[in-house]
């Protein structure tokens, strides 16, 4: 999506607010009554919310319970605070959320190259005692999808609480919570082209949940604060749009564009290239090169994309997510994350392979 001639390709951090969702907020504005007040105004909110609750369901062909919370880091920590075991166990490739929700105490369960939950380890912590297991659907780094519906069955079997970050699945490919057998799943709306500040967790019926902050009644005195009716009312149409398949082989066709003309000029690893992997991630690493100074350089040219790096305090480490995957700390730091959306043109992609084209032997570190 091009913003006053940038190009902006890096959906896989957040997305553009569709008119839908626009429209969605500004009626939902004028219901600014308390959903929980008993009068006819406090109801027609709450029938607004309910509606939208019904979209995201829907959307996602769900049953079951749907907790509306501030984002994913939000459910993602409730998921957590409800455990009522000692145990904890994740993925090594988790988003930090999970990371910082599960506790350094956790056992973190190693992934192969491509970047998938290693089966016999799992088994292994799990035979150690119960544990909530968290194992993300899509990596938000290589778009690599995870085993999910596997590593479930063998929870189901021991009767382990699973929960599956869903964030980077939602609209890319479908998510089949009997199939997952996850117990619990958070959504994020600004992955789909809702605002920031809204997400979901989808709870199995019958499970108990411990609010993280105590207060009122609301979501079913699961997460108390009055509730964000016109987000919510945005993340529902958001999910209506992202639920339409028909955009997905588009969206594979120009990212298939992409990595096959840089693989015809340039030396190119593309992760997880050789499993499934969700239709509009890239994780791009250009042997030899500084990721960093491509970013910078793609910055200057008008290009938005990111570094398969994460940034803490000032300093630039090398992707957890590719180290955990085997990379060498070099490797990890010539990698770079260009993800597309629905709004992506072939235009575009014409446009950044020509620059990456011009400026990737600029960046070369022996040069
Ligand atoms: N999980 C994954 C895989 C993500 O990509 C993100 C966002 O970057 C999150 C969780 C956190 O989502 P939120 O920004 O809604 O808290």
């Amino acid at each position: 999506m091009t913003v006053q001639n940038r190009l902006y390709l890096d959906h896989a951090a957040t997305t553009p607010v569709l008119p839908e969702a626009r429209t969605a907020v500004a009626q939902a504005l004028d219901r600014w009554a308390n959903p929980s007040s008993p009068h006819a105004d406090g109801r027609a909110s709450r029938a607004a919310l309910e509606q939208a609750r019904r979209d995201i369901a829907d959307a996602l062909g769900w049953r079951h319970d749907i907790i509306l919370t501030s984002g994913a880091t939000e459910a993602i920590a409730i998921a957590a605070a409800r455990a009522r075991v000692a145990g904890r166990s994740f993925s090594a490739t988790e988003h930090d959320a999970v990371g910082a929700a599960m506790g350094s105490e956790a056992t973190i369960l190693p992934v192969d190259e491509a970047g998938a939950v290693d089966l016999p380890q799992l088994r292994a912590a799990l035979s150690r005692g119960p544990t909530l297991v968290a194992v993300q659907q899509v990596n938000n780094e290589t778009g690599v999808v995870q085993p999910v519906a596997d590593v479930g069955r063998v929870c189901r079997e021991r009767g382990i609480h699973l929960h599956c970050d869903a964030v980077q699945a939602a609209g890319k490919i479908d998510i089949d919570v009997n199939l997952l057998a996850a117990d619990t799943l958070s959504l994020s709306a600004h992955k789909i082209h809702a605002p920031k500040g809204i997400g979901a967790l989808y709870v199995r019926r019958g499970l108990t949940l411990e609010p993280l902050i105590a207060g009122g009644a609301q979501e079913r005195r699961r997460r108390a604060g009055t509730e964000n009716v016109p987000l919510a009312a945005a993340f529902g149409a958001a999910a209506t749009l992202a639920a339409d398949a028909n955009v997905r082989p588009i969206i594979a066709s120009l990212r298939n564009r992409f990595e096959s003309a840089l693989r015809q000029s340039l030396d190119v690893v593309i992760h997880g290239a050789d499993t499934e992997r969700v239709v509009n991630t890239s994780s791009v690493m250009f042997r030899g090169a500084d990721a960093e100074g491509i970013a910078i350089a793609l910055d200057l040219e008008g290009i938005a994309i990111s570094t398969g790096s994460a940034c803490s305090s000032g300093r630039v480490e090398p992707s957890g997510v590719l180290l955990a995957m085997g990379l060498t700390p070099e490797e990890a730091k010539s990698t770079v994350r260009v993800s597309l959306s629905r709004f992506t043109t072939g235009e575009e992609i014409e446009r950044v392979v020509e620059v990456l084209l011009r400026v990737v032997p600029r960046c070369l570190r022996s040069s």
